[in-house]
Parts: structure tokens; sequence; C-alpha cells
């Protein structure tokens, strides 16, 4: 009989995620009169983007946790993206601010970033928050990479002294995606477009992240037999939504695999919702469950 691998319920996980986020809500609200607040920057008209706000906000009012959208045309100029970001700083009623990538060229990225204050940081993005996932003492984790952390320690992936591979190496996604391997005692080989022999390098890992948004890029025969696969990629194909991960392939090969849609994407915006809570709370004074 053929094996199938384990599939990684992110949809259900996140759900149960934000079940436990209910009571620590309810305690913030207790401690500062109010609901933790999210505030999401969208800047332009990028119709992915104007989605994925959509389900964050969505997200948020579910959880009866207060969330604005501040919306700046494609134009928008460097100062006027700032001035935005400054005021939601200095906004009492956010805890959290997100500022949704892809932004227009005319915005330097490390500067938009750079502007979110670091208290208020949930996406992880600030070159500040950045450097303290680097030295190994995160303040907030990015919201991809600590829901796929938050998926392998629930299906208890080996991960102490595993072979890791991460495909991609954005700032968003593949970089600290490693680092957060690393800090899980990981032995990681992170690989990118100039990749010699990316099979090599893939068939290698007990543990394959693929988060490089090229549809069928890693098919069955690049696992290895057991592995766990974690497909990040999000693809508009003809054939609708797909990963990089040929999941029909993957799937026989591997022991644990995450789908798409329904695995990594859910996580992600549970996670946002749990850094908020988690921001929030540091502002009540109160201790987090369990301290990160
Ligand atoms: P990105 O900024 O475009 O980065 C893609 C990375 O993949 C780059 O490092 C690139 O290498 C590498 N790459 C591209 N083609 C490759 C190839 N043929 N072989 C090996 N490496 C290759 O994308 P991203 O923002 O990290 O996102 C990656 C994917 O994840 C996208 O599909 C995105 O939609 C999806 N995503 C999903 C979620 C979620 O919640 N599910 C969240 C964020 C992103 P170079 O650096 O050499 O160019």
């Amino acid at each position: 009989m053929q094996k199938t691998a384990v599939l990684m319920d992110g949809k259900a996980l996140a759900a149960e995620v934000r079940q436990a986020l209910e009571p620590r809500i309810a305690r913030v609200r207790a401690a500062l009169g109010r609901p933790p607040g999210l505030a999401v920057v969208l800047i332009g008209d990028d119709p992915a983007s104007a989605v994925y706000v959509r389900n964050k906000e969505r997200s948020a009012q579910k959880l009866g946790m207060a969330s604005q959208v501040a919306r700046l045309p494609a134009s928008a100029s460097r100062e006027e993206a700032l001035r935005a970001i400054q005021s939601l700083n200095e906004d009492p009623a956010i805890d959290g601010i997100i500022v949704q990538w892809p932004f227009p060229p005319q915005l330097d990225e490390l500067e938009i970033f750079g502007a979110v204050a670091p208290e208020k940081d949930v996406d992880g993005f600030n070159p500040a928050t950045m450097g303290r996932l680097l030295a190994g003492r995160p303040r907030y984790v990015p919201c991809t990479p600590l829901g796929i952390m938050t998926l392998l320690r629930r299906f208890e992936v080996p991960l102490q002294g595993a072979e890791a591979t991460v495909i991609g190496r954005s700032n968003i996604v593949g970089k600290p995606m490693a680092l957060e391997l690393l800090r899980a005692h990981a032995t990681v080989t992170w690989c990118h477009s100039r990749t010699r022999d990316l099979a090599v390098h893939a068939r290698r890992a007990d543990v394959l992240v693929v988060a490089a948004g090229k549809a069928g890029l890693v098919t069955g025969g690049m696992v290895k037999p057991g592995a766990c696969v974690i497909d990040v990629g999000i693809n508009q194909t003809d054939q609708g939504l797909v990963g990089d991960v040929e999941f029909e392939s993957a799937s026989r090969v591997a022991g644990w695999i995450t789908p798409v849609p329904g695995g990594v994407g859910p996580m992600t915006v549970a996670m946002l919702m749990q850094n908020t809570v988690l921001a929030a709370e540091r502002r009540a004074g109160l201790e987090p469950p369990e301290a990160r």
C-alpha cells in the first residue's frame, strides 16, 4: 500500500490559536479598558494586497479586536507614508502596526518598515526587530515563519540536529525562517535562485521549507522519504491557487506536508493576531502565557 504524508492542516490549527487568544484578549480588555488594536497601512492598489488586508481586518474583528486600515494612494510620497505611520505610532489605542508589502517603488523598504515603532512592530520587519531575531532574542517573530514554527511544534516534527533546507531568502519569509530553524537547533541550508543544484539540497532535508513563489518548483523526486515539506508559495495559475510544491507527487514521499490553500496562509494571519495580542499584553504589563 502506498503511504501518504500526514496533512498539516493550518486552517484547523489557526482556529485553535484564535480560540486560545480569546481569554488573553479579555484580559487585555479588563486591564486597558479597550481591546487590542491593529492598524494596517495599505499603500497603493495591488489587488492581492487588498485581499490580504481584508482577511486580516476580518480576523481581528471576529476576535473582538479593534482594527483600522490607513489607505494611501500609489503615488504617496515618502513624507506622507512616514506621517501616516508616525500618527499610528502615537495612537494609544493601537498596539500593532503593519505596512502591507509590497509598496510602490518610490518608497524605501527599510525606511518605511524602520518607521514602525519597535514595540508595535508585529510583523517584525523593522530592521531593529530583524536585528534582534538575528541576535537570537526576538521581540516579534515575522508571522509566516512563526506560523510555520507553530505547525512544526504542533505536529512534533523533530528539529534538533535535523537537516533543514529553506528555499527562498526574502526578508519577510526565507531569512527569518532560516533563523528560526537555527534557533530551534536545526542544521540549516539556505537556497535561492543562484543555487547550483537545488535538488541535492532539497533531497538532504528532513525539513524542507519552500518559499520561492514558483509553482511546481519542488517535485516528489526532490523530497527525502519521510521528510516534512512546508509549502509557503501562493501562485495563481490556470488550475487555480497552487503552492511551490507539486503536492500530488510530494505527498507520496513526505512524512508530513502542508496543503495550499489551508496550510501556511491561515497560520500567518493567526500569528498576526497573536503578535498583536502580545503587544497589547506588553503595553498592559501583563505576562503572556508563554514568554517567548
Ligand atoms: P520573493 O521576495 O519573491 O522571494 C523569493 C525567493 O525565492 C528569492 O529569494 C529567490 O531567490 C528564490 N527563488 C526564486 N526562484 C527560485 C528558484 N527557481 N530556485 C530557488 N530559489 C528561487 O518572495 P517571498 O515574499 O519570500 O514569497 C515567496 C512565496 O511565498 C510567494 O509565492 C508568496 O506569495 C508566498 N507567501 C506566502 C505567505 C503565506 O502566508 N502563505 C506569506 C508570504 C509569502 P533570489 O533571492 O536569488 O532572487
